[in-house]
């Protein structure tokens, strides 16, 4: 979760993120002690009383050690949230030219093995492994397909390509939805372009003019290059640059069109 740097510090989309952290942990069948009006306000508490204007949220749920082993039901259920300042993901000029991707060997978990949908710690062991495998191979990102050979998404982000004026993003059981995808579909029905969501190939990717992921942590980040050969002019699109503008508005405040999307961290 990002709290931007405008002048009255806030959480973007902190309700959204915690109804996903709720919705995860019944997912993987952790019961929660702690409705959702107690996790947003200690997720604000911890910023504000960390002096955090511009940080990082990661609230998780984790289980207590009562018993060893694979059993749950006697285990007690505690929530954690970590904030820290985290700057760019990826550097300004990776940005600008575009960041270098490249296609997983490793395919994105199958919602018929785990609930793809949460956002939950141990599904995190793919994604870390395909990170790793693209920066052996000199890339930032790396594009998961699905098990069935469908366009899945990023590492710890959501895939989206351009082709004229429209905005394509896989729709699929397999991937999570991502908040900042969400809200990018919004912000570019705004900026004229259609949406529209559905399966993806790899020739989709192939043929897009341009090409961006989407996460809480990367923002917006345009693609210059995949599988070694150029998206589009092989730099930051327009169109994805118009929509990296428009959301770092919409974070930084300074749209009020989208001022439900913030929760002002002083809790008023
Ligand atoms: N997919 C995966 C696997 C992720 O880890 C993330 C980051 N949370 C996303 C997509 C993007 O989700 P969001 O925009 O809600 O951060």
């Amino acid at each position: 979760m990002y709290a931007g740097d405008h002048n009255t510090p806030a959480v973007f989309r902190l309700e959204e993120h915690t109804d996903r952290l709720i919705r995860s942990a019944e997912l993987v069948k952790m019961g929660l002690s702690v409705d959702k009006a107690t996790l947003m306000a200690a997720q604000c508490a911890v910023l504000r009383e960390n002096n955090l204007t511009e940080a990082y949220l990661r609230p998780m749920v984790f289980y207590g050690t009562e018993h060893l082993g694979l059993q749950t039901a006697p285990l007690s259920t505690h929530v954690m949230i970590g904030a820290w300042k985290w700057g760019a993901y990826f550097d300004e000029e990776a940005v600008h030219q575009g960041i270098k991707v490249c296609l997983s060997s490793y395919r994105r978990h199958d919602h018929r093995s785990v609930p793809c949908k949460a956002k939950a710690n141990g599904l995190y062991v793919n994604s870390v492994l395909s990170l790793q495998e693209a920066a052996e191979k000199g890339c930032q990102e790396a594009l998961l397909l699905d098990t069935e050979g469908n366009v899945a998404e990023g590492s710890s982000a959501n895939v989206c390509i351009i082709r004229g004026n429209t905005l394509y993003t896989p729709e699929s059981p397999h991937i999570l939805d991502g908040i900042t995808r969400e809200s990018i579909c919004v912000l570019a029905q705004d900026l004229g372009l259609s949406v529209e969501r559905g399966t993806l190939i790899l020739d989709d990717i192939y043929s897009a003019d341009e090409m961006f992921f989407t996460g809480t942590a990367v923002e917006v980040a345009p693609v210059g290059e995949f599988d070694g050969k150029p998206v589009g002019s092989g730099q930051c699109g327009p169109k994805t640059r118009a929509l990296w503008s428009a959301f770092r508005e919409v974070t930084k405040g300074n749209n009020p069109k989208y001022s439900h999307w913030l929760t002002p961290i002083s809790g008023e």
